[in-house]
Order: structure tokens, then C-alpha cells, then sequence
């Protein structure tokens, strides 16, 4: 499986990073051994000095898909859940300011801690779904599907005009405004709704 990420698909995100917001989705991966699962810790790399959470919703692809057209998207993706897209930002910044690509800064080990997944007939409207990640129990992130500049099923068919989706393919679609740095001890509880999905110590 693979694991496809978008950047910039909330303005108040973008503008705390000083970009600007995009023609079409901008997307990166992470390879499979990102994943953490089952709330474990993450531990904390030697190689960076400034890992950032990015609470963001994640969906589950359930067919193979290749050039989807918009209106079939919704039946590509059976579940959402929601994921912590951990980013090495010291590294990001000096891999952008040289032009250089993000794998390092975004795929590394345990760069995807992920909760469980609710089956999308649970909610009343993709189109309406509320998040939010607290940091030491205090809300540090909020977010809601309805502001993303790109919507679940624009990204489906986006995405699969390049790469194939295939069952059991991860899309974290992207963070909310909030990010910031995460330090050895800290706490991170991530919710869909009011609903706790996600628990990651950082160690
Ligand atoms: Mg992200």
C-alpha cells in the first residue's frame, strides 16, 4: 500500500507557512513503514530538532482506481479515520530553500501515526466533518472538511490521474492552520467530532 499526502488544502494553513494557495492539489508520499498504528510512542529522531504535528482526516481507498471521474469518487474510499502527518520541518525548509524534494522531511519512520477507521456510512455528510488534535490537553488544532480548498473527491480524481489507487491506499488530505512543534513528553489526542480516534506519546 501507499500512503499520498496533500499539502496546502486549508488557507489558514497556507498563510502560517507564507505560501500561496494552489491551482490544483499539491501531493507528496510516505512509504509504508511511516505508518504507526494502535497509538504506540513515537520516538523522537536524532536528525531533527523541530518534528511538527498535522492533525488531518485520512481516507481509506477500497478499489482499484485509475483517471476517476469526480462523480464516481465517492466510491472509491470507504472509511475515514484520521492521521498525524509528522514532518521534520527543519529539514523540509532547507530541502525547499535548495529546490530539493520532501521524502526525507516527510517519510521517514513513524511520520504517520494513524487511528482507527469508521466506515463512511457513519457520517451524515463527507462534506461536514469536524476534527480537531489537542497537544498536552489543550485544542492546538481544529478543522472541518467543509474548509478544504480541495474536496475528498476533487483529490480522488486529481491524484488518479497519475498514480493508481489501489485497496488499502492512504490519502491524508491535508492540515488544518495550528501546526507547531512537538517536544520529548509531550501528549498529542486527536478527534473526530467528539470522538477520540488517536493517542500518540511522543518519546
Ligand atoms: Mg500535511
Amino acid at each position: 500500500m501507499k500512503i499520498i499526502c496533500i499539502g496546502r488544502n486549508y488557507v489558514e494553513h497556507i498563510q502560517e507557512l507564507g505560501h500561496t494557495v494552489p491551482d490544483n492539489p499539491v501531493f507528496f508520499l510516505k512509504p509504508d513503514t511511516a505508518l504507526l498504528t494502535r497509538n504506540r510512542p513515537f520516538f523522537y529522531p536524532d536528525f531533527s530538532q523541530e518534528i511538527h504535528y498535522e492533525a488531518e482526516l485520512v481516507l481509506r481507498i477500497c478499489k482499484v482506481g485509475k483517471a476517476i471521474r469526480k462523480q464516481f469518487a465517492h466510491t472509491y474510499y470507504d472509511a475515514i479515520g484520521i492521521g498525524l502527518d509528522l514532518t521534520a520541518r527543519d529539514l523540509q525548509t532547507k530541502a525547499k530553500e535548495n529546490g530539493l524534494p520532501w521524502a526525507l522531511s516527510k517519510g521517514f519512520d513513524q511520520s504517520a501515526p494513524i487511528s482507527r477507521f469508521v466506515p463512511i456510512t457513519t457520517f451524515p455528510d463527507t462534506g461536514q466533518i469536524p476534527f480537531h488534535l489537542d497537544l498536552n490537553g489543550k485544542t492546538v488544532q481544529q478543522g472541518n472538511s467543509s474548509l478544504m480548498i480541495f474536496p475528498f473527491d476533487e483529490i480522488i480524481s486529481y491524484i488518479s490521474r497519475f498514480i493508481t489507487l489501489r485497496t488499502g491506499d492512504l490519502i491524508f488530505t491535508g492540515t488544518p492552520s495550528g501546526v507547531g512543534p512537538l517536544k520529548i513528553g509531550d501528549k498529542l489526542e486527536a478527534y473526530l467530532g467528539e470522538v477520540k480516534m488517536l493517542q500518540c506519546m511522543i518519546k
